[in-house]
């Protein structure tokens, strides 16, 4: 029998509920997919969907306080990593798996020099001298299109500018060569031209080393450029997954068609139609689908019953009584 390879991370009923003084959030609400080598899932929502804390949940970077709670599996390469010792965790961390934060410095250290940043990667991770491990920060920086990288590497963190520091901290994620790279709004706040070099290099690092990538992002723009899966978060659940032409061609849940009427089309100078009305508040959901006060066709059983992805749709999956009562029982 051929075995069968492992996907590189499967993500099962994820969980993250948060204890505050108002009572328990549940920020990432049984969270559910799977991401091949090679492959890049972009993670869609608006800010406070869920989209970062699942990136955190699965890097360990919440969980450890008694107020957090991290339910689930991370299943990374057939490893939970739910499971792990923070020490183990920690080798997995930089080298295995990189993160891409939307805001460049938390991941810089503002008195070290870029170099030696990005040099520390190859050093622990894969015992470099000091001397090559240096030589390796230098043709990263030069990688992410940073001119003069010798002299750039000397520098601090202040002396770059904002869209070169984002190009700083991809160097440092790609100088560990991840199988998996998780990236947090890359090219927020960056200019096109800017996003654009990002997008790239991202795409080259999928089709150079075959890395699997985790693309959160809020703008289904960048999705349809780089994304060959796409999931889209709200209120802390996954309410539609497919692939990317499936979703850009055939949008089935109302939350995925607002957002998709409110893209800019090119050369349309019509208003755009943004979706009405505003996210709910965490703290006070109802028992029925989170989008009700928002949705143009909500009806009463939305208000009581929450609707379920269906389990046997792998290809195109839809949380929304009105898409899947069309198609038959709904199943958790
Ligand atoms: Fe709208 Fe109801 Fe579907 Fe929720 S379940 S998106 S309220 S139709």
């Amino acid at each position: 029998m051929p075995e069968v390879k492992k996907p590189l991370l499967e993500v099962k009923s994820l969980t993250t509920s948060f204890r505050t003084d108002r009572g328990l959030v549940r920020a990432v609400d049984n969270v559910s997919f799977t991401i091949d080598h090679g492959q890049i899932l972009g993670i869609v929502g608006e800010s406070g969907s869920g989209k970062s804390m699942t990136s955190q949940s699965i890097l360990r970077l919440i969980g450890s306080r008694k107020s957090e709670q991290v339910n689930g599996e991370v299943l990374f390469e057939g490893q939970d990593l739910l499971k792990l010792q923070e020490r183990q965790m920690q080798k997995i961390r930089g080298k295995e798996i990189s993160l891409i934060a939307q805001d460049p410095m938390t991941s810089l250290n503002p008195v070290y020099t870029v170099g030696n940043q990005i040099a520390e990667v190859p050093m622990i991770h894969e015992g470099f001298s000091k001397k090559n491990a240096w030589s390796k920060a230098i043709e990263m920086i030069k990688r992410v299109g940073i001119p003069s990288a010798e002299v750039r590497a000397a520098q601090y963190p202040h002396e770059f500018s904002g869209g070169m520091r984002q190009r700083g901290v991809i160097a440092m994620a790609l100088a560990g060569n991840p199988k998996l790279l998780i990236a947090d709004e890359p090219t927020t706040a960056l200019d096109v031209t800017i996003q654009s070099q990002i997008l790239e290099l991202i795409l080259d690092l999928r089709n150079e080393t075959g890395a699997g990538i985790m693309l959160i992002t809020h703008d289904l723009g960048v999705v349809a450029e780089i994304c060959d899966q796409v999931a889209v978060m709200y209120a802390g659940k996954i309410v539609e997954k497919a692939s990317v032409a499936e979703l850009f061609s055939n949008p089935k849940h109302p939350y995925t068609q607002g957002l998709l009427a409110s893209l800019p089309k090119l050369g349309d100078k019509t208003r755009l139609t943004p979706i009405p009305g505003q996210p709910p508040n965490l703290h006070h959901l109802s028992s029925g689908c989170a989008f009700a006060d928002r949705c143009p066709f909500v009806m009463d059983k939305c208000r009581s019953v929450q609707p379920a992805l269906k389990k046997e749709q792998t290809e195109h999956q839809v949380a929304c009584h009105l898409v899947n009562e069309e198609g038959g029982d709904e199943n958790q």
